[in-house]
């Protein structure tokens, strides 16, 4: 369960000070997946990095299955987002200079047995439908979908109970969309809790709650597109 409580963001330096969230409060119940649609500057990548604990707020609660998450040390927090949170990219953000099943396992290089963590890659890329002739490619030798698909995968390699989904099917056309938000859909039904931000208002529909953030608000979105 993710929850946020009158979290309040503004960006300011010396020069300009601009609130980006006024008051916004929801949660997340475990296992559902959330939709957060917005113009492209109102804010979400904000509250997405807030969410996941890279950015604290001004004021407010932001808590994960009950721990306020900006009240823990950065080691602590940091073990969290690893353990618990897998983030999904617009831009996929694949190491270009890595193979598809290393760029699977690199979240867990350093701490776990290698047999078993390619043992565990090779699995989620099956599960993703990425087949083993494409495990030794780097990524430039895979189309748009397959690597949003490796992104996937390697978002998974440590189990996180939670996805967070930053317009991950911005760069795909319809196809290649449908076949991530299959993907999303069968995780979720998996237990996963999906977070996710895009303004195709033809996936905000496939959240079980859609928000709109619009001028440092968030309101649950009525009119289901
Ligand atoms: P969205 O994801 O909805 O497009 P963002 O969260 O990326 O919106 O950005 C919201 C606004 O906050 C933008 O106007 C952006 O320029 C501003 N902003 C984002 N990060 C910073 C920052 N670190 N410092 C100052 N302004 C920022
Ligand atoms: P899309 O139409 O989705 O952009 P591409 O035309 O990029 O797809 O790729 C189509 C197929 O060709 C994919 O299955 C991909 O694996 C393969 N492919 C693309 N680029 C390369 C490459 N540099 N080397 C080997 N295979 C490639």
């Amino acid at each position: 369960m993710i929850e946020l409580k009158n979290v309040h963001k503004v960006f300011k330096n010396k020069y300009y000070s601009t609130e980006i969230l006024t008051d916004v409060s929801f949660s997340v119940p475990t296992g559902s997946w959330t939709t957060i649609v917005g113009p492209s500057g109102s804010g979400k990548s904000t509250l997405l990095n807030i969410i996941s604990g890279l950015l604290p707020p001004d004021s407010g609660n932001v808590s994960i299955n009950g721990t306020n998450i900006y009240q823990l040390t950065d080691p602590e927090r940091s073990e969290l987002r690893r353990k618990e949170i897998g983030f999904v990219f617009q831009d996929f953000k694949l190491l270009p200079y890595y193979s598809i099943l290393d760029n699977v396992i690199l979240p867990l290089y350093y701490d776990r047995d290698k047999k078993q963590l390619y043992a565990r890659a090779e699995e989620l890329l099956n599960m993703v439908g990425i087949s083993e002739a494409l495990f030794s490619r780097l990524p430039e030798g895979l189309s748009g979908g397959e690597k949003q698909r490796v992104a996937i995968a390697r978002s998974l390699i440590a189990n996180p109970q939670m996805l967070i989904c930053d317009e991950p099917t911005g760069n795909l056309d319809r196809e290649n969309r449908d076949n991530i938000v299959d993907i999303l859909l069968k995780l979720k039904n998996q237990g996963k809790t999906i977070v996710l931000v895009t303004h195709d208002m033809e996936i905000a529909d496939r959240g079980d709650e859609v928000y709109r953030l619009i001028n440092g608000t968030l309101t649950q979105s009525e009119v289901r597109v």
